[in-house]
């Protein structure tokens, strides 16, 4: 038998995608720093790890199937890629085509200077014909208008509606934020993803609020083989055999000092478990142990996208296509929400003789059936069909890939933060279970990195706190 005070302290982390993998890779960087013997199990339901991560470099084109690349002024992936070894690799947006468009009635309006969710200089407003005139003049009385006081939760379009008038909110703010968050700013809440609009406000107003604060420089940023570099480098970083691929796991139940979680093939038991599975799935393994956990997070509604990239020749678009790409004003017919000019963005990703078009579609319906049920070619067929006369094609696209997303992306409800915390307040009653992922505190890849790496915090502290005292030496054995 084993020596309990050698014995290691077993881990089991649910779920390889960025939010899973940075976890893991830090509990082991913790835990070698502290002296804590650990090993880490992270099981992953399907054969592959990264999650919605995932690169495809085929035929001398890379396309990104999820996400395309993240933000730097979170720091968090950047930081993440260096400390990885991944620093040569990281490659900037082309910041001489930064230009974005808004899509409206198979027209493209160029977004005013200085936009960005909630534009911070009012001047390029008044030469905009995106709006009418009383919509600019809504806009630029935006600091006249009065604060809203108190605490409570309102959604992102009544707070734009509010403060920039409901012309800004349909033509400019909307599709933004559909395509960050596919969901409508209607269901949105200010408080979960831009809690400081509400300050700002308080302090005289946002235009007056963001004149007064040092300009941030919003930089996408990718890298040179696509994201997944960063989800493989993650695994080739993690002790050998820790990542079981093929697993998943089927139900969690409490044990004596500690965890079960069963696979179809092994059941491993565990002085810890971090859920990094989306809430969704995270809901169902709950039900057992915490039937009220697994309530709350039922609650976190999901929507479902297509992503369609579309490589044509560069001779068949009649468009400049310098620039980002557009975001769409939604008109009820179409799901279209954005499209990324991916070769403009990152020019490294095709040949300079080639256009490659990233298009985002969202499910509006909430069974998730209309677009997603159709077979590829038709997908692409209607993808084709929605740029061809915003961009002047001329041909069919010479090749597309397309991806299915299905339920994939938590939607912060108004009312999300007080979710929050009735999670919280849960969790405090399960020693040892944390939870990490896009479903709770931010929905980009550094916020999905951040809530990792502090999961792996919590996982370690807690480890350290409760003394391998004459535990049951954890083995995990077949199911
Ligand atoms: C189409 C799309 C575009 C996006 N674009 C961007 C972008 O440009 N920039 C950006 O920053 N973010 C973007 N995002 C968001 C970002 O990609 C995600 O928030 C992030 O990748 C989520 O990571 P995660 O590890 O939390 O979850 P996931 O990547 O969903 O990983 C969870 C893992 O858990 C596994 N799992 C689930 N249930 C079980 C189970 N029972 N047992 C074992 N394993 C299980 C899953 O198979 C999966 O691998 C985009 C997302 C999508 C879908």
């Amino acid at each position: 038998m084993d020596n309990p005070n050698k014995s290691p302290r077993k881990i089991v982390v649910i779920g390889a995608g960025i939010s899973g993998l940075s976890c893991a890779y830090r509990i082991n960087q913790l835990a070698e720093k502290s002296g804590l013997k650990v090993e880490i199990s992270v099981l992953e339901a399907s054969p592959r790890a990264g999650g919605k991560i995932i690169t495809d470099r085929s035929g001398g084109i890379l396309t990104e199937g999820g996400p395309d690349s993240f933000l730097t002024l979170k720091p968090e992936a950047e930081n993440l890629a260096r400390e990885l070894g991944l620093e040569k690799d990281l490659v900037a947006a082309n910041q001489k085509y930064s230009r974005v468009w808004i899509h409206h009635q198979k027209k493209l309006y160029p977004l005013p200077k200085g936009t960005g969710l909630i534009p911070s200089k009012i001047i390029p407003f008044l030469f905009s014909n995106l709006l009418s005139f009383g919509g600019r003049l809504r806009v630029i009385s935006e600091p006249l208008v009065n604060p809203k006081l108190g605490d409570e939760d309102e959604s992102l379009a009544s707070f734009i509606s509010r403060r920039m008038g409901p012309e800004f909110l349909q033509k400019i703010a909307d599709p933004i934020l559909s395509g960050i968050y596919a969901a409508s700013s209607e269901q949105i809440s200010l408080l979960s993803t831009f809690p400081h609009f509400r300050e700002m406000e308080k302090r005289g107003g946002i235009f007056q609020s963001l004149a007064k604060a040092k300009p941030a420089r919003v930089v996408f940023a990718t890298l040179k083989d696509g994201l997944s570099s960063l989800s493989n480098a993650l695994v080739q970083n993690l002790p050998a055999k820790a990542l079981k691929r093929d697993s998943p796991v089927l139900s969690i139940q409490r044990e004596h000092r500690g965890w079960a979680i069963k696979t179809p093939r092994e059941i491993f038991l565990a002085d810890s478990v971090v859920l990094a599975a989306p809430a969704n799935s995270a809901s169902l393994l709950c039900a057992d142990f915490s039937p009220e956990l697994s309530s709350v997070l039922s609650e976190i509604p999901f929507t479902s996208s297509v992503v369609v990239n579309l490589v044509y020749s560069r001779k068949s678009v009649g468009h400049s296509l310098k620039g980002y790409g557009f975001v769409s004003v939604q008109n009820g017919s179409s799901s279209l929400m954005a499209a990324t000019f991916s070769s403009s963005k990152f020019p490294h990703r095709s040949n300079s003789d080639k256009a490659l078009i990233r298009v985002f579609f969202r499910e509006k319906s909430p069974s998730g059936e209309e677009l997603i049920s159709k077979n590829e070619e038709e997908i692409a067929k209607i993808a084709h069909q929605e740029l061809a006369p915003v961009l002047g094609l001329k041909s069919n696209p010479e090749e597309f890939r397309v991806y299915k997303w299905m339920k994939a992306h938590p939607v912060y409800c108004v009312g999300h933060g007080l979710r929050m915390k009735r999670i919280e307040s849960c969790l405090k009653d399960l020693p040892g279970l944390f939870l990490a992922g896009s479903s709770y505190y931010g929905i980009g890849l550094p916020d999905c990195i951040r809530s990792g790496q502090k999961a792996a915090e919590q996982t370690v502290q807690f480890l350290k706190n409760r003394p391998n005292k004459n535990p049951h030496v954890l083995q995990s054995m077949e199911a």
